[in-house]
């Protein structure tokens, strides 16, 4: 049986074409600064998210725990969203490699309350232990891939109150297609972005953090004391040069299959049985009453997806699913749910 993977957007293999350009990449001892083409990489990013400088790390939860443990300090309080990845997904990593405090406010808007940022701002300092960073995700993943456009953006640096804002772009990408805006523009005001290549943008590895030349200088050593340092990464770094070249503007095909899925399954089964939570971008969630069951159901039938912790079954569209695969996949996921 044909099997559509609909876990992640991550699962997408390198194409024959991007191999080929990997293989001809330049390369150096980049841990001397000597690789042509991640220093290529680095400026390409840097350039699309408005920041001076980059730096290519081995993976997402990489960049976001060089960020954190260059813009805090052991024991600082930062806040994030209730169910941000770098609380939920990164396997205590911010507690153990950035020694952390990590705050939680609600995160049902999409992004972190603006009103009780502001609240926990304001209390810190009285305590005076004042909140380091405010770390936020573009797209926000729990909430169904939903993006933070530039007005939220504002009203959340405005409740930050000159607290420095970190932005997790794992899929900024995608935010700034769907809103078709410049990646830019999405990152103005905060001190930091991490924006990922082995997603959407189907590259085999790695994520480019993106901020001040300073920021960048100090964080290239925290991301020497995670190990992180790289040598002849050119080939990897070329697949993301690649992908940012090809990949990008067809990431509104998996908005638009993610849509399509959605409403395929919305309008053939009730809400009691699926219940269809709106689609901004390549993320549809559907709560249904025992979705580790309905999971193991859909893998029976060659439909593979993921549970979040709420318990909302997760199905990702992605370079390597055609309008044919989603047909199949709603067809399929209709007949068994
Ligand atoms: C995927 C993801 C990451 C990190 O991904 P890795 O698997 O470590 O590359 C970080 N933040 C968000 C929001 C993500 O979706």
């Amino acid at each position: 049986m044909e099997v559509i993977d609909l876990r992640s957007d991550t699962v997408t293999k390198p194409s024959t074409a991007m191999r080929a350009f990997m293989m001809e990449a330049e390369v150096g001892d980049d841990g001397y600064g000597e690789d042509p083409s991640v220093a290529a990489l680095e400026r390409r990013v840097a350039e699309l998210t408005g920041f001076e400088a980059g730096l290519f790390v081995a993976s997402g939860t990489m960049g976001n725990q060089v960020a954190l443990r260059t813009l805090a300090q052991p024991g600082d309080p930062v806040i994030v969203a209730a169910r941000a990845h770098l609380l939920q997904f990164e396997a205590g990593a911010s507690a153990k490699n950035a020694s952390i405090q990590l705050l939680t406010v609600d995160d049902g808007l999409g992004y972190p309350d603006p009103s009780q940022v502001a609240d926990l701002v304001r209390q810190y300092r009285r305590l005076h232990n004042p909140i380091r960073l405010i770390a936020i995700e573009n797209t926000h993943m729990p909430s169904g891939g939903r993006p933070i456009d530039r007005d939220a953006l504002v009203t959340l640096l405005a409740a930050a109150d000159g607290t420095p804002v970190y932005i997790d772009g794992a899929r900024l990408w995608n935010a700034a297609v769907a809103l078709d805006v410049a990646p830019a523009l999405l990152c103005q005001g905060s001190v930091a972005v991490s924006t990922c290549l082995s997603k959407g943008l189907a590259a085999p590895m790695g994520s480019v953090l993106s901020g001040s030349t300073e920021f960048i200088s100090r964080a290239r050593v925290e991301r020497a004391r995670l190990g992180g340092r790289l040598r002849q990464a050119g080939i990897m770094a070329a697949g993301g040069l690649y992908a940012l070249d090809h990949h990008m503007t067809r990431l509104a095909e998996d908005h638009r299959r993610a849509q399509r899925l959605a409403s395929l399954i919305s309008t053939q089964l009730p809400a009691t049985t699926a219940d269809v939570q709106s689609v901004a971008t390549n993320i549809v969630l559907v709560k249904v009453k025992d979705p580790t069951e309905s999971q193991q159901r859909l893998a029976d039938q060659g439909v593979l997806c993921n549970v979040l912790p709420a318990g909302e079954l997760r199905l990702v569209t992605h370079r390597d699913l055609d309008d044919r695969a989603i047909e199949l996949a709603a067809s399929r996921i209709v007949a068994s749910l």
